[in-house]
């Protein structure tokens, strides 16, 4: 059976994070987006648009991040450019593409890849189950993971349609 989307947006992420995470949390994303060949900044991007990544022939993507928005949404976008900057790699290994995003923007299966891909790296799957267990509320779990109340709510969610097995495999 063909590897679908969500599947392959957690395994990209688990690869990564074997290489990349020392086990601590929150997990930090600049060893990970250094090995992706990205380079990151912060700017004022004005009121509705989060991120944008591009990539131009013979330099490494660069993410902008807007600088008005809070500390654990600016993480949660830079992790999503960079599932752009991991699709646009296994798919294609396009050399020249850009990506802006924006709340409210079209979605589709590129913008599911990266949320999923940013979820997964973000807040893995067998530590969010653990600290759960041990009885962390929502906004414990958001401080712990760096992230904010909704991307903890959202990676749940996916995770009761998706179960994850592959933390496993
Ligand atoms: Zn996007």
């Amino acid at each position: 059976m063909p590897e679908m989307v969500y599947e392959a947006a957690r395994r990209a992420a688990a690869d990564l994070l074997r290489r990349h995470w020392d086990g601590h949390l929150p997990i930090r994303l600049s060893e990970i987006s250094e090995s992706l060949n990205a380079s990151k900044y912060e700017a004022d991007l004005g009121g509705t648009l989060s991120g944008m990544v591009s990539k131009t022939p013979g330099s490494g993507p660069r993410i902008a991040l807007n600088s008005r928005h809070s500390s654990a949404r600016r993480r949660f976008t830079w992790a999503h450019e960079l599932g752009h900057v991991v699709e646009r790699k296994q798919l294609a290994d396009d050399p020249e593409y850009s990506f802006t995003d924006a709340r409210g923007a079209k979605y589709d299966l590129h913008e599911f890849f990266a949320d999923e891909f940013a979820g997964s790296l973000l807040i893995p799957a067998d530590e969010l189950r653990r600290l759960r267990n041990l009885g962390y509320t929502t906004g414990q779990l958001a401080r712990t993971f760096g992230v904010s109340v909704d991307a903890i709510d959202k990676r749940i969610a996916r995770l009761e349609v998706h179960p994850d097995e592959l933390a496993h495999a």
